[in-house]
């Protein structure tokens, strides 16, 4: 947990983060640039062009649409929700791009109904963003164990994965934005995560061994226990570092 502290302690303020965006964008943008100033001046475009020019734009959106999920606070409604529908949902969502993979869910879920205050959509796309980070850590195939439980006054989310783990570099970095090891990554899909379990006064926790796998833990406040934090001094800026 003191390595979470320390985590969200980096994530960056309003200001850098806009910056980092921008940076990234411009990229893309000055390629698109470029390749349209081709077709202006010699009209040389080839399908190779094109290809890439819509690599580019998909990035861009890419890039948005990580982004969008937490950009309007104000359309945020906490509502009290089984967990289990919203993990069961993203599971069967991603189960035949798993297959792809050679990788297996192994599902753990308690019987119990467990409500928790939150908004659905940014939920999903947590749970989207690990277990696809889980399944790209597998390129030889393998099992990720999920697994819903009670505890305590909480519920208790953990996504394992047999995967290529984490060397202690990598988990330094880990939260920043735009952080990646990967050729198309975004280096958005933590960075985001963690934000939006911290709005829902929620813990995410990130334990990983290189070349044995990687343990993600959430905590979320089970309804029975807990306000609504929708309601009660909902985050006014979702992208604010708090
Ligand atoms: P992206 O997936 O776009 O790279 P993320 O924020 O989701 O961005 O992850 C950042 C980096 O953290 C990844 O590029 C990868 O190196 C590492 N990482 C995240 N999850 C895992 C995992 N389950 N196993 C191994 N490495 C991981
Ligand atoms: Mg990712």
């Amino acid at each position: 947990m003191e390595e979470l502290l320390r985590r969200s302690e980096k994530l960056t303020t309003v200001g850098q983060l806009a910056a980092g965006v921008a940076h990234e964008i411009r990229n893309p943008l000055t390629t698109l640039r470029g390749f349209l100033q081709l077709q202006q001046q010699t009209g040389l475009l080839n399908p190779k062009h094109i290809e890439l020019m819509l690599s580019e734009l998909n990035r861009i959106n890419l890039i948005v649409g990580e982004f969008l999920i937490l950009a309007k606070p104000q359309a945020v409604q906490f509502q009290k929700t089984d967990i289990r529908f919203i993990l069961r949902d993203v599971i069967s969502l991603l189960d035949s791009q798993a297959h792809l993979y050679g990788v297996e869910f192994e599902t753990q879920i308690t019987d119990q109904p467990v409500p928790v205050f939150c908004e659905e959509n940014q939920l999903k796309q947590v749970f989207i963003n690990l277990l696809k980070n889980a399944i790209e850590a597998m390129p030889g195939g393998g099992h990720i164990f999920i697994e819903l439980c009670l505890s305590g006054e909480n519920v208790k989310i953990v996504i394992k994965d047999e995967g290529t783990g984490m060397s202690p570099d990598v988990l330094a970095k880990l939260g920043e934005p735009f952080f990646t090891k990967k050729a198309s990554g975004t280096g958005l899909g933590l960075m985001v995560s963690q934000r939006i379990i911290q709005s829902h006064n929620g813990l995410l926790d990130i334990e990983s061994k290189e070349g044995e796998g990687t343990t993600v833990t959430i905590l979320l406040p089970w309804a029975a226990h807990a306000e609504n934090p929708g309601t009660a001094g909902a985050p006014e800026g979702e992208l604010q570092s708090g």
